[in-house]
């Protein structure tokens, strides 16, 4: 028997329309209900429902925590963890559990539909049974897969590498910073390559999130009001979404404000607006002056990735060194760097 451990959070997934039309989650046995196919396999699934489930919008960094630390109880337990989360904030999910999860050498899964698994027309079911099939692969005794990803629409992609791309296409996520970790057609197509291999790893769960982060994306004819009143927010970072590959204004104002806030102890990360490419500091003279007063490179990594690296490195380190020194490395994954 392959054994998985599934963790319900909600979603859409489980879902059903109320009396006025609107989507509200429903318990795990509509999910059982309406899988009968799960009779005919061999896996033993165990499920634990969060209560109350929620849509992800409701998220938040202590139910991060809880997740975590129900992987690491029944980590040697099981084969591979599969968790039903909502597509809306699943990216953000994936990535913090990529970061809180060290040294995973056992699948963990997220997934979860576009349309509730009552419907005719639902992708919940494909989506499922082919997420239990990667969760319980094995190659020569060990998990194919060992680390967090998202299964939607028949990809397999990493987790902190992905992004909601659709509010309604079933084709909800893309990672066009890394390539697809699988493909599902008649046969699963490993891109072995592509997959990380923690071997020798030890589970690390780490137990601390920060989540003083701020984001300050940029647009022409933005006031100096606007980004003052973002920096002097109490936060330790910013995440500022810049232009193309990764430049702003020249203006003196500008960097002069940007310079005050990291020299008062914040840390300044630079995404591009773009969701494909990577910041290239330096590449024009309207990233330039970002490098020396010490604004940070976020290369290519997606929002998501940026937000939660931050509040994990903040859980982690007190001081403002360590958390810019670690935000620039790449620690699972999720950076690819081009200097
Ligand atoms: N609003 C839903 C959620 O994120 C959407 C979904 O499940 O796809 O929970």
């Amino acid at each position: 028997m392959k054994k998985i451990f599934i963790i319900y959070t909600g979603g859409t997934i489980g879902m059903v329309q109320d009396a006025s039309g609107t989507f509200v989650p429903f318990d795990f046995e509509l999910i059982k209900n309406n899988l009968p196919d799960l009779s005919r396999t061999d896996y033993e699934l165990t499920v634990h429902s969060f209560d109350p489930i929620i849509d992800s919008s409701n998220m938040t960094p202590e139910i991060w925590l809880k997740t975590t630390k129900l992987i690491q109880d029944n980590y040697e337990d099981y084969d591979g963890f599969l968790i039903l989360h909502g597509s809306d904030t699943m990216a953000f999910t994936a990535s913090v559990l990529s970061f809180l999860l060290e040294g995973l050498r056992k699948p963990v899964i997220l997934s979860g539909s576009q349309l509730p698994i009552g419907e005719i027309r639902t992708d919940a079911r494909e989506n499922i049974m082919t997420a239990l099939e990667i969760a319980s692969a094995k190659h020569n005794g060990q998990a194919v897969i060992q680390e967090v990803c998202i299964l939607f629409d028949n990809k397999l992609f990493r987790g902190n590498r992905s992004f909601k791309y659709h509010s309604s296409k079933f084709e909800a996520f893309r990672s066009p910073n890394y390539p697809v970790l699988v493909e599902a057609g008649i046969h699963l197509k490993y891109n072995f390559e592509a997959l990380l291999n923690n071997a020798g790893q030890q589970l690390v769960r780490h137990n601390k999130l920060n989540d003083e982060v701020a984001v300050l994306k940029l647009f022409p004819g933005i006031t100096k009001d606007t980004i003052k009143a973002v920096l002097d927010s109490n936060v330790r970072s910013i995440v500022m979404e810049t232009f193309g590959s990764g430049n702003t204004t020249t203006a003196e104002w500008f960097l002069d404000l940007l310079k005050e806030a990291i020299d008062k102890g914040k840390n300044i990360l630079n995404i591009s607006q773009c969701k494909v490419g990577s910041v290239e500091l330096g590449r024009y003279e309207t990233s330039q002056g970002l490098k020396s007063i010490g604004v940070l490179n976020g290369y290519d990594m997606t929002f998501e990735a940026a937000i939660t690296k931050l509040m994990y490195l903040q859980g982690e380190f007190e001081d403002q060194e360590s958390v810019a020194y670690w935000i620039e490395k790449d620690i699972r994954g999720e950076l690819t760097i081009n200097d």
